[in-house]
């Protein structure tokens, strides 16, 4: 099957990795709202996560950024005094800053930039940016001071609470060569239980690409990353609160609602622990199942990622 993936960052990489070891043809749509400009390059951390998880470079301890890493040049130019040093760059992530960074200088786009990258870690899947133009999520802190997501998320750790999250730029963006056709020409359109707000939120905040969602022929399943109430990992719970939709799986299905009364997904998968809301979200539209969604390990991963493939062959008819 040609499966297309709306993916952030680590939820959205391992889920791959499983789904990956299926054996499909997979395109990837990659998040660029936490894309930042530091020292001068271009960073786009969710693509680089999926490029590094699924080409074996990823430092699996912390989930981002490289094995066997380094600090030396970041501790360098702090002692120039030059930071942000909250933000972890290691050497050998930024030879990958500095090669995207030179060839955007040079006009390529992203798309291709991308690709050029992935060629040297071959993910075994497509790997296209949401879009080339230049978009990051901004968050409006309660003060009605504006952060960079980045800046909120790793130096604040989101815990300040943020009154509005939006795609900075999203209006003037378009998606990248490939993706609406990616969308709309898939047999199966998944979301990874990415974060639906900072990853797959800014994906579809992109103009085009919750339209493609909507009218692909395609089912599209999505994965609750919200499991008994709470994130699995990280603190998706701060991003649903700053948008007013409860941290609980039922919450965020509704929040994407059902392709049938104008939402984006027809199919979800809800953990075990969760298999209470299954007849109400069927009740709104939205076909549900109860499994265990820990992906523990790339053989667990890989049953979650049957399951949503299974739900979607079964909403295909
Ligand atoms: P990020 O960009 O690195 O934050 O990663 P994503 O946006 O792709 O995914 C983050 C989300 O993955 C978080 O909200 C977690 O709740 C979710 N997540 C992480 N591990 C698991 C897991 O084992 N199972 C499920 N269901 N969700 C997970
Ligand atoms: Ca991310």
């Amino acid at each position: 099957m040609r499966i297309t993936v709306l993916a952030g960052g680590i939820g959205g990489s391992r889920f791959l990795l499983g789904l990956r070891s299926l054996g499909h043809e997979i395109t990837v749509v990659g998040n660029n709202g936490d894309d930042i400009t530091l020292f001068g390059l271009r960073v786009c951390p969710d693509l680089d996560t999926v490029m590094y998880t699924l080409g074996g470079g990823i430092s699996v301890e912390r989930g981002w950024g490289r094995e066997d890493e380094t600090f030396r040049l970041k501790d360098e130019l702090v002692a120039y005094g030059i930071g942000p040093s909250w933000f972890g760059l290691g050497d050998l992530d930024f030879a990958t800053h500095l090669a995207r960074t030179m060839w955007l200088h040079d006009g390529v786009g992203l798309d291709e930039v991308t690709r050029r990258l992935s060629e040297r870690w071959q993910p075994g899947v497509r790997l296209l940016p949401s879009t080339n133009d230049l978009v990051e999520t901004h968050v409006l802190l309660e003060d009605g001071s504006p952060v960079h997501f980045q800046e909120w998320w790793v130096r604040l750790h989101a815990q300040t609470p943020a009154r509005e999250i939006r795609l900075h730029n999203a209006e003037h963006a378009r998606p990248a060569p490939g993706v609406v056709d990616a969308i709309a020409d898939c047999d199966v359109l998944l979301l990874p239980p990415s974060n639906p707000v900072v990853s797959v939120g800014t994906i579809l905040a992109i103009p085009g690409i919750a339209e493609a969602v909507r009218s692909t022929a395609a089912p599209v399943v999505g994965v609750s990353p919200i499991i008994a109430d709470a994130p699995v990992r990280g603190m998706a719970d701060a991003c649903l609160t700053a948008i007013g939709v409860e941290t609980t799986a039922y919450a965020v299905a509704s929040h994407y609602g059902a392709r049938s009364a104008g939402g984006v997904i027809d199919g979800w998968l809800v953990d075990e622990a969760d298999v209470a809301v299954v007849d109400k979200l069927s009740a709104e539209g939205i076909r549900c199942r109860a499994v265990p969604l820990w992906m523990s390990d790339v053989e667990a991963t890989a049953a979650i990622a049957g399951a949503a493939l299974e739900l979607a062959v079964e909403l295909r008819g």
